[in-house]
């Protein structure tokens, strides 16, 4: 709207992209994020204000957990009025389960929510987070017909805008350390920001809420060859467990093993929620393509498709939290909630 700022709320949680090397020690230490201005004076711009918040203190995100993502949801849900946006400045390390989480908790988005972060410090010359920073700004009020483009979690980074429950930190070492294997960028930045518009997410909720309720009695188990199954039943004996996520081969393949299913047998009739995901780096999980997939699926162990790990894990643990079971439970593990997942005409 003419002669309107638009607002947007930038949220530092922690991590390299807010910090600066300490010349007497060389480590890294986080600025005053109140005077990020100062750091970025590029992000004063006509027609629009930020606000910066920040963690206190910054955390690494290693150290981030459900109580993080539902203090972001909260700030979010007490401030969605009032702004246009929200960027979240994170570190790179667990960005990928926190936008996972977030999506899963944020119903009925209209607005976009950006996380960002960066390799290098933005104290740095040259730094990957100033450009980060300034293109997620930039998108988080970028509108079109009046509407805003993104009304959904998303990502921005090293040029690449991509769905939040689509990402993946793949690389340590290279400004593209964010990848989406299984989606398509939904905007990239060059000269100019080229959005993909046809492959928006919208919410087809209406309303606006927050899921803040997160089920944390869930885990997570890779197969490998010539693993013990002495782990995988201590495992899934564990009275409390609520829910698993097993990676499994290819498209979605476990050893022809009768202990194995056995054990994962019991743990469904004790009504643990488990789910199929590939530990390829691409591609999707296919319950019906070989017998060795069959024995999952057998046992109740409901195929993730081609959703990520993060995204799988995320999922789980709102789902579980919202108090889905059985058929209710099953249904919304297959279904795409948030865009997290590509339907397959092999999972209807
Ligand atoms: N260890 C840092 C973190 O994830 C790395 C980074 O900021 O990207 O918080």
């Amino acid at each position: 709207m003419e002669g309107v700022d638009s607002r947007v709320l930038v949220i530092y949680t922690g991590g390299t992209i807010g910090s600066v090397q300490d010349l007497d020690s060389g480590g890294l230490v986080p600025i005053d994020f109140s005077e990020i201005h100062n750091h970025v004076p590029e992000l004063e711009q006509p027609g629009r204000t930020i606000e910066a918040a920040s963690f206190e203190p910054p955390i690494d995100s290693s150290n981030v957990g459900p109580e993080h993502w539902i203090l972001l949801s909260s700030i979010i849900k007490d401030r969605y009025e009032e702004f246009d946006g929200f960027v979240i400045l994170h570190g790179t390390d667990t960005l990928a389960y926190t936008a996972s989480a977030l999506s899963f908790m944020l119903e009925g988005l209209r607005k976009p929510i950006i996380l960002t972060g960066s390799q290098l410090p933005i104290g740095l010359p040259r730094t990957d987070g100033r450009e980060n920073l300034l293109a997620a700004v930039e998108i988080a009020t970028a509108s079109r017909f009046g509407v805003p483009i993104i009304q959904e979690v998303v990502v921005y980074f090293g040029s690449s805008l991509f769905r939040g429950n689509r990402t993946h930190k793949e690389s340590a070492e290279s400004m593209q350390a964010i990848i989406s294997p299984n989606l398509p960028p939904l905007a990239e930045a060059g000269v100019d920001i080229i959005y993909n518009h046809g492959s928006m997410f919208k919410d087809p909720i209406e309303d606006f809420g927050v899921w803040d309720r997160l089920e944390s009695r869930v885990a997570w188990l890779p197969l490998f060859p010539g693993q013990t199954m002495d782990i995988i039943r201590r495992v899934t004996e564990w009275p409390d467990l609520k829910g698993l996520v097993l990676s499994t081969f290819g498209s979605g393949n476990a050893p022809s093993n009768a202990e194995l299913k056995a054990v994962l047998g019991e743990a469904n009739e004790r009504g643990v929620v488990m789910v199929n995901v590939s530990q390829c780096g691409h591609g999707s999980v296919h319950p019906e393509r070989y017998a060795t997939a069959h024995l999952l699926r057998d046992c109740g162990v409901i195929s993730g498709g081609d959703m990520t790990t993060e995204a799988a894990l995320t999922k789980l643990m709102v789902s579980l939290g919202r108090g889905w079971k059985g058929e209710e439970m099953r249904h919304a593990i297959l279904s795409n909630l948030r865009g997290e997942l590509t339907h397959f005409s092999s999972l209807s």
